[in-house]
């Protein structure tokens, strides 16, 4: 049996819990490829004009998926306690069904931390009859993926690239069939301290003597992860940024992180991803290493709207040089190239003459606070 994963939306943050599930089950699952013109125009004819860009996106990848016996299309209402996703995630699969080709089963299951381990197994358990697995199949098949999930997350807060933490899980399914003799979670940590020693631990106990001498502008790339690493869609900005400036990404935060940081908010934040982003925006703010801080949104998102402003009222109280790019399907290349030069030789002029803000400048700043 052959499920149709496609490589959108949850696939940034989601897809090792999913992996590690369907592998455990002994179900093959099939990504569809990398964002490409032809998913991008696919995925604008058959989905709504008023959605975001990265539903368009997930419409055109569902089309791209050939070969499978079903499309898995989650409803992710919550991944954890006190949070829910956003609308748009929860009209999943609904808002998406006219994208899936006719005849094509559609397998979809609801998950929602907020009701706890045990509401959701009870409903893994039903996505489990549909596959003809017995209730301890899934129950195994849950904790191996978030195992999974663990690791990948592990691995992103240690600092590693996306892609690099992604074949983590490759390498978590080639352990699980060695793992006979050798204790899984064992190698595996010890390559993950391994590398961090040479990688993420360079980025933390290094800093402050990188930062004396340091030469390259360190920049935090602000925005949801199917954002900052689709490359398509964000036409190479992740790529094209790290060319000239060192890079801070949100996902290579951890949630302890995250948590110390909500901070100056009259209520908390509902939705999970943008906790995220405004946990990790106010930490690159306060950080005095962090020369500049781009916010990747899209036209359409609802959250950014809102967590965007939150972000850049922080950004404008440290004086910290703030850039949002919008995209949608209508980007271009050489309008972002201009405006990404133009920010970080800004940024640099700015580094050169010590943050200086004039009497004015610091007015408006203030006015402009004034909540
Ligand atoms: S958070 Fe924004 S970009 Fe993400 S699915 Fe919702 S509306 Fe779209």
């Amino acid at each position: 049996m052959r499920i149709g994963f496609p490589r959108a939306l949850y696939y940034f943050d989601h897809f090792p819990f999913w992996a590690g599930f369907f592998h455990r089950l002994g179900i093959e699952v099939v990504t569809s490829p990398a964002t490409h013109r032809q998913i991008m125009e696919q995925g604008l004819k058959k989905a709504s004009d008023e959605t975001c860009l990265p539903l368009k996106l997930l419409a055109g990848h569902i089309q791209a998926l050939k070969d499978v016996d079903w499309i898995f299309l989650p409803r992710i209402v919550s991944v954890e306690a006190d949070t829910y996703t956003c609308p748009k995630f929860l009209g999943i699969p609904e808002s998406l069904l006219p994208a899936v080709p006719p005849g094509m089963p559609v397998l979809t299951v609801t998950l929602n931390w907020r009701k706890g381990k045990r509401q959701v197994l009870k409903d893994l358990e039903g996505l489990g009859v549909q596959l003809g697995k017995s209730s301890s199949d899934v129950r195994k098949a849950l904790n191996e993926g978030l195992e999974w999930q663990k690791r990948y997350q592990d691995s992103m807060g240690a600092g590693w690239d996306f892609e690099e933490s992604i074949r983590e899980i490759g390498r978590a399914a080639k352990d699980l069939t060695e793992s006979a003799k050798v204790p899984t979670l064992v190698t595996w940590k010890e390559r993950m301290f391994a590398k961090m020693s040479s990688t993420a631990l360079k980025r933390t106990a290094e800093f402050p003597i990188v930062d004396q001498n340091r030469d390259r502008l360190r920049i935090a790339l602000v925005g949801h992860s199917y954002l900052t690493h689709e490359s398509y869609a964000n036409l190479n900005l992740l790529r094209k940024l790290r060319e000239k400036a060192k890079v801070e990404l949100v996902q290579n935060v951890n949630q302890e992180e995250v948590k110390t940081n909500l901070f100056g908010l009259r209520k908390k934040l509902f939705w999970s991803h943008s906790k995220q982003i405004f946990g990790a925006g106010n930490k690159f703010v306060a950080d005095q290493s962090v020369d500049g801080i781009i916010y990747l949104t899209c036209f359409g998102c609802g959250t950014d709207s809102m967590v965007q402003e939150l972000v850049s009222r922080k950004a404008r109280e440290q004086h910290k040089p703030y850039m949002v790019v919008t995209l949608d399907e209508h980007s271009g290349e050489a309008g972002l190239v201009t405006r990404l030069e133009a920010f970080l030789d800004m940024v640099e002029r700015r580094r050169v003459h010590e943050g200086y803000v004039s009497t004015y400048g610091e007015c408006l700043d203030r006015n402009s606070n004034a909540l």
